[in-house]
């Protein structure tokens, strides 16, 4: 048997028994003649020892080990003089009779150790090696559990895993699409699926009433900690269903991979929260409700007292932060630069501190009495000590920047605590977002979400602020401050389809030439359907106390969507672009 047993199996109970271990050599030092070894492999470390007494040549071959050498060592488990507790293996170590070195390794560039001292670039070249770490294998490991009880859930219940091309026309999620030419048809090219929505609206056409993937998808976008241009959806799709049955499904989903993926209990049922109250309490679609800090509305007890920065407002609000009233003057001029940053976005901040001893001081006190701040920090369910934060300003901007503000002082406060997970679903969102900008609606999912059936009037109608009140049964998944999944109820009918292009400001050429297959194949007895799609990496990465998702990828792409270990983008072959027919601009040569 090439090994008896993994690096991290053995125990006391092993003691005396005759093993055979293979591994990489994490550290070799000597001791005063003895030669100990961390043997290292996914499973654990465990400790070999080379005592001074033994034969020359098994003392020679144990002093040559380097670091990453790949060995066979053969030995008796004995008990370790020195425990160390911190070891699952830490009671015993090999008392080595026999080594083999099976391969050497040059110096690695980094330690491969649970805290490394490699710096990302450094890591991400060497990604092979970067993954012998404790943490990526644990990463690791928790994204094949947690892909097991997917596949073990919804197999239990009816759903077949159908796999969709990868080769496709450009399906809108709102993203660039990344686009492959095509040598056979030059000229031509293949969009990468940013989701396999159309096809998987054509499988419930085609009766595969629950189908789900684990599936690979394609977005051509800025990057951030929680993007990847290449990521993983847990994609699904049921027909002759309502919202609930959907979100009962995967909150049930969600609720076992919790369970068996990580021992966590999510009581349910889950709360659902409608998009306007998400919005107007928490400033965000995705809230973090690990913790209260709501923003409340406070625009009539303000407006009318001569202050004209709040009386010129559509809107003034405002969050309560538990404590704050201690905070120095130099602290408050520090988050009014904060919630200036281009990334808040605010003019300013207005202050009322609500003091234990129940007085009340403002930054505006010239323009109010004591008793209307009083008035103000009782609407905003303000407690003595605490310190108010004022921003004004078109409404829905203004609770987007109170609620990004409200996420920051989370954090300072340390209100939100990673190993506490409070899920719940966004409902109702709006069906179309209007952009000042291009002067036209977008869909607020996708353009495939149907209007709630009681909205519909609305949706025929051609007034803006008909088409704005139309609201879609669209839910959102939510932990912690992330929108981890999302789906709707969609259009099953093609003229219901083609009105929404047109809403779209899709006109009917373009929507044949681009969703003809769609249209076409809902005019064949297409039925009610319904589903969702969850982001696999950002769950894992969720799940293991994480925000960022490159750890849960075996290899991911950096900042500037690059493979620095495998290089790549990179240039083609000449003949390469002659036979795809391809010519470069020579601004980009
Ligand atoms: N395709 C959608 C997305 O990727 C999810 C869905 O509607 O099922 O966000």
């Amino acid at each position: 048997m090439f090994r008896t047993h993994t690096c991290g199996a053995l125990r006391i109970e092993n003691k005396g028994q005759q093993v055979t271990l293979a591994g990489w050599v994490q550290k070799a030092r000597k001791l005063g003649g003895m030669t100990f070894i961390d043997l290292r492999d996914r499973y654990g470390i465990t400790q070999l020892v080379v005592e001074a007494d033994a034969p020359a040549d098994l003392v020679e071959t144990a002093t040559s080990l380097g670091r990453e050498f790949v060995i066979q060592a053969c030995g008796e488990v004995v008990e370790r003089q020195a425990k160390n507790p911190k070891m699952p293996t830490g009671d015993i170590e090999i008392k080595v009779s026999a080594i083999n070195i099976l391969n050497k390794s040059v110096t690695p560039p980094f330690t491969i150790e649970e805290e490394s001292d490699g710096g990302e670039d450094l890591r991400m070249k060497y990604r092979y090696l970067d993954l012998r770490r404790g943490p990526l294998q644990r990463a690791l490991a928790l994204r094949h559990k947690v892909a097991h009880e997917v596949r073990n859930y919804l197999d239990a219940k009816g759903f077949m895993e159908i796999e969709t091309p990868y080769l496709i026309k450009s399906t809108p999620e709102g993203a660039r699409d990344f686009v492959v030419p095509s040598r056979m048809n030059p000229g031509q090219f293949y969009a990468l699926p940013q989701s396999p929505q159309t096809f998987k609206q054509l499988l419930m056409v085609a009766g595969y009433d629950r189908y789900f993937q684990i599936v690979r998808c394609f977005r051509d976008e800025d990057l951030r900690a929680d993007r990847q241009p290449e990521f993983t959806q847990i994609d699904c799709e049921m027909s002759f269903v309502e919202q609930e049955d959907v979100l009962n499904t995967f909150e049930g989903m969600m609720r076992q991979m919790f369970k068996n993926a990580l021992g966590v209990d999510i009581p349910g049922p889950l709360p659902r929260m409608s998009w306007y109250d998400a919005m107007d309490n928490y400033g965000s679609d995705k809230p973090d409700v690990r913790f209260g800090m709501k923003i409340h509305e406070i625009t009539s007890l303000v407006q009318g007292c001569g202050f004209s920065v709040f009386d010129s407002a559509p809107y003034v609000g405002a969050i309560a932060v538990p404590g704050g009233a201690e905070y120095t003057r130099k602290q408050i001029d520090e988050l009014t630069e904060w919630v200036k940053r281009p990334q808040v976005g605010a003019k300013g901040l207005v202050y009322v501190r609500c003091n234990a001893d129940g007085s009340v001081k403002s930054s505006v006190d010239k323009f109010y009495t004591p008793e209307q701040l009083k008035a103000v920090a009782d609407a905003c369910e303000a407690q003595a000590g605490d310190l108010l934060l004022v921003l004004c300003g078109e409404k829905r901007k203004t609770q987007t920047q109170l609620g990004v503000l409200r996420i920051e002082m989370g954090n300072r406060l340390g209100l939100r605590d990673p190993k506490v997970f409070a899920p719940l679903w966004i409902v109702d969102f709006p069906l179309l977002e209007w952009d000042d900008e291009t002067q036209r609606f977008y869909a607020m999912h996708h353009p495939f979400t149907a209007p709630k059936p009681e909205h519909e009037k609305w949706f025929y109608s051609n007034a803006k602020e008909d088409l704005e009140r139309v609201c879609a049964n669209a839910y959102d998944f939510v932990l912690n401050g992330s929108e981890l999944g999302g789906g709707s109820i969609r259009i099953h009918n093609a003229d219901m389809q083609k009105r929404m292009f047109e809403v779209l400001g899709i006109g009917p050429e373009e929507a044949e030439l681009k969703f003809g297959f769609i249209i076409n194949a809902f005019k064949f007895g297409a039925p009610p359907h319904g589903g969702l799609a969850f982001g696999f990496d950002r769950v894992c990465a969720l799940m293991g106390g994480q925000d960022t998702i490159r750890d849960y990828i075996a290899f991911p792409k950096n900042n500037q969507g690059r493979d620095v270990m495998i290089d790549s983008p990179s240039e083609i072959d000449a003949s390469q672009l002659e036979e795809l027919q391809i010519a470069l601009n020579p601004k980009a040569e």
